[in-house]
């Protein structure tokens, strides 16, 4: 499965690199391989310390976490088609081999080497998986509405896990994921709000929200 979703990433990095021109949401893509390999450099470059266990579990769930927008994104993708869900799985494909690289360098058994879509090894995903994608699978508006929710709980999660740790490398890489979430919730609620829908947030408060949807796409 590692693999195949190394292969899958490049294969995904290289196709966008040949759309590079069709948008500004694919140029942002286009960029990822490129992230992605000075995120692996910068986390390698950083120094080896401590961990406690909880910053351990903290690090396993935000890799399953970041599977969950990945899976359930392209479960949405398979359904309507639209380009959105074709898009973001490419940038969290990206924050899966981010987190990877952290679960590698402290010696870490990754949760989710072998689990196909719709799998995951924490109970609470399992059950937000099913659940999301009931309510995807209603109408496309609410796909995005899904998506927006997924956004906000990665957002709400990383920014937890930030508190919990002051290791360099996870803080760097926990920082580049919330960046990217910043931007697919910006995404997803334009997709909503051209839909004729509205979103209300449930894991970051009203005035977090508006002030991420309110601000300019962030350079990844
Ligand atoms: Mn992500
Ligand atoms: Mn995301």
């Amino acid at each position: 499965m590692k693999n195949q979703v190394k292969i899958l990433l490049v294969g995904l990095v290289l196709g966008l690199v040949s759309c590079e021109k069709s948008g500004p949401l694919d140029s942002d893509q286009a960029n990822l391989s490129a992230s992605l390999a000075a995120i692996q450099q910068k986390v390698s470059s950083l120094p080896l310390e401590n961990l406690e266990e909880a910053e351990k579990e903290r690090i396993l769930f935000i890799r399953e976490e970041e599977k969950l927008a990945y899976d359930v994104y392209n479960t949405m993708f398979d359904k309507y088609g639209v380009n959105i869900f074709q898009n973001i799985p490419t940038s969290e494909l990206s924050h899966m081999e981010a987190m990877l690289t952290i679960i590698k360098k402290y010696n870490l058994v990754d949760p989710m080497d072998t689990s196909p879509r719709g799998v995951f090894n924490d109970a609470s995903l399992q059950t937000l998986y099913t659940s999301l994608v009931t309510q995807g699978n209603t109408s496309v508006l609410a796909a995005y509405q899904v998506g927006a929710l997924i956004e906000e709980l990665d957002i709400h999660d990383l920014n937890s896990s930030l508190a919990l740790t002051n290791n360099q490398d996870v803080r760097f890489v926990y920082d580049f994921l919330n960046k990217g979430s910043r931007n697919h919730l910006r995404s997803f609620y334009k997709n909503i709000t051209k839909a004729g829908g509205s979103y209300t947030p449930i894991h970051i408060t009203q005035a977090e929200f508006d002030a991420i949807v309110n601000s300019p796409t962030e350079k990844m």
